[in-house]
């Protein structure tokens, strides 16, 4: 009961401060329909032999996951006019099955998207894991010494504080592939933690998955206003 009704708040508050972002914030930004004045590229981490984290409870690997995650913010995203490109659509990882170094090609043909896409900012999908079984939480990472994406990271993460149980209070530095293989401001979201099973059990649902996804447009909303 008590969970339904925090639930309900939540999603007032969304739709109170998307409305006012709508308003206020970015007004320019959905005015000049059909072209698009920002472009966000969504990299749903791992794929193919790549498949990620694994949940303790259900076995759901972050493959999978992640595109789930990729596309409902991909529709939250379009729903606004903003255009938005994927590194990957299905779960298949970006290499030729023949392929010697799977992991490598994939990689570079990410970064290959990533820096032809003209994108004004990079959101890579995560599901985190841990040995221990207690740690939970969502969390925003960014390249070292990249102000920009640090920005990105803060106006992300702050909406995470506002809106989910176990949000950490700040985004960190993360030293990661797709955040130094390109110059585009971006961030690593790691939305929880498989190996927590009741953060694993919340983060399969499709509420927890909506919310997540708002609260990073609304994060994105906020970092494209500054
Ligand atoms: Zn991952």
């Amino acid at each position: 009961m008590c969970i339904t009704l925090n639930k309900k708040i939540i999603v007032i508050i969304l739709i109170i401060i998307l409305l006012l972002s709508l308003v206020f914030a970015l007004p320019s930004a959905f005015t000049s329909t059909p072209s698009y004045n920002y472009i966000v590229l969504i990299d749903a981490g791992h794929g193919g032999v790549d498949g990620g984290a694994v949940g303790r409870k259900t076995g759901k690997d972050e493959n999978s996951l992640n595109l789930e995650y990729a596309f409902t913010l991909k529709e939250i995203l379009e729903r606004f006019n903003i255009k938005v490109i994927m590194t990957r659509t299905t779960l298949n990882g970006l290499y030729n099955p023949f392929s010697v170094n799977k992991k490598k090609d994939d990689m570079l043909k990410r970064k290959e998207i990533i820096n032809n896409s003209k994108a004004n900012l990079v959101i890579s999908i995560h599901m985190n894991s841990h040995s221990l079984s207690s740690p939970k939480g969502s969390q925003v990472f960014y390249k070292e010494d990249d102000h920009v994406s640090k920005g990105l990271a803060e106006c992300i993460q702050q909406i995470f504080v506002q809106t989910l149980p176990d949000a950490r209070v700040a985004p960190s530095i993360g030293d990661y592939y797709i955040l130094n293989c390109t110059d585009i401001p971006g961030v690593i979201i790691e939305c929880g933690y498989l190996s927590n099973q009741q953060e694993e059990m919340l983060l399969l649902t499709e509420s927890h998955r909506q919310l997540i996804c708002y609260s990073i447009f609304i994060g994105v909303l906020r970092f494209l206003s500054v």
